[in-house]
């Protein structure tokens, strides 16, 4: 099995704004942007020394979220990381890997879409933070999709041996599918208001997303920037970041970007941030 090692996650909490019932429009029918959190899997760890190269997590248990973004803009439909793949859920005790963690899948994100009123082929672009396997899971399910994919981060993850968390086989379709490659910042709908932002460190291409929302405001999704609440208080640096110094830059960049938007991080393997957001299928906006 590809998933060796390891796994990364991440968090923070959504204060408030708006959530509401959900009707399901097309694109084009969404006055403003919207942020939908799908529920796309957790992982359990028997040990979660991993997340902290100075050493507070060893032999330590502990749970992550794995969360997929639906965002719908009046241009289009933006999904921004693919979870586990739906597979998992077959399984419905969930699976167990090499080196004490726990993967489970309880609803699946092709679920989750019909239950919104959409089609993979409805999705106008697919986006990851970055290419690890519990962001890429189903992004197969989004042949007809724009792929807007990191110069820096698809030669690394192709690279051999298979980097440690990477599954090449969940994102063979960026070989037939219409692909945007980016190595900056990349206003995916034109207007700003959803932004991929560079933030290497993590992974060679990590990247974080920033939405402007009428309501909520400024929401940043994190990626695996952070992976737990306590690893944002304390900038702890996961020991399989492929970089320390460059994950800490950019932790400093989105930091002072948060600060002068007044922003709010979600770091979207974290349990409680997940939770505060609202519950699918109501939304941000
Ligand atoms: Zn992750």
């Amino acid at each position: 099995m590809p998933f060796i090692a390891v796994v990364r996650f991440c968090v923070a909490a959504l204060v408030l704004a708006a959530a509401h019932a959900t009707p399901s429009l097309a694109a084009d029918q969404v006055k403003s942007p919207r942020l939908y959190a799908l529920d796309c899997g957790r992982v359990d760890f028997s040990n979660m020394g991993l997340f902290s190269d100075t050493g507070e997590y060893d032999g330590k248990r502990g749970s992550l979220v794995v969360a997929c973004f639906v965002i719908r803009h009046p241009k289009g439909i933006l999904v921004w990381d693919t979870g586990l793949g739906d597979k998992l859920a077959e399984n419905k005790s969930g699976v167990d890997l090499p080196g004490g963690f726990h993967m489970s899948m309880p609803v699946t994100l092709a679920e989750q879409l019909k239950a919104m009123g959409l089609a993979p082929a409805d999705v106008t672009a697919v986006a990851f933070s970055h290419f690890h396997f519990d962001h890429t899971g189903n992004a197969n399910m989004f042949p007809e999709s724009t792929w807007i994919i990191n110069k820096a981060e698809l030669p690394w993850a192709l690279a051999e041996p298979t980097p440690s968390g990477v599954d090449p086989s969940t994102f063979s379709g960026y070989k037939t599918a219409k692909t945007q490659m980016i190595d900056n910042d990349y206003d995916v709908f034109g207007d700003g208001n959803v932004m991929i932002l560079k933030a290497p460190g993590h992974t060679p291409g990590h990247q974080v997303l920033l939405l402007k929302l009428n309501r909520a405001g400024t929401v940043i999704l994190s990626g695996d920037l952070y992976h737990t609440r306590d690893n944002r208080r304390y900038r702890r640096v996961p020991a399989f970041n492929y970089e320390r110094a460059n994950t800490l830059a950019s932790i400093d960049r989105i930091e002072k970007i948060i600060a002068n938007t007044k922003g709010h991080l979600v770091v979207q393997h974290d349990p409680v941030d997940f939770k505060a957001l609202p519950k699918f299928p109501a939304y941000l906006e």
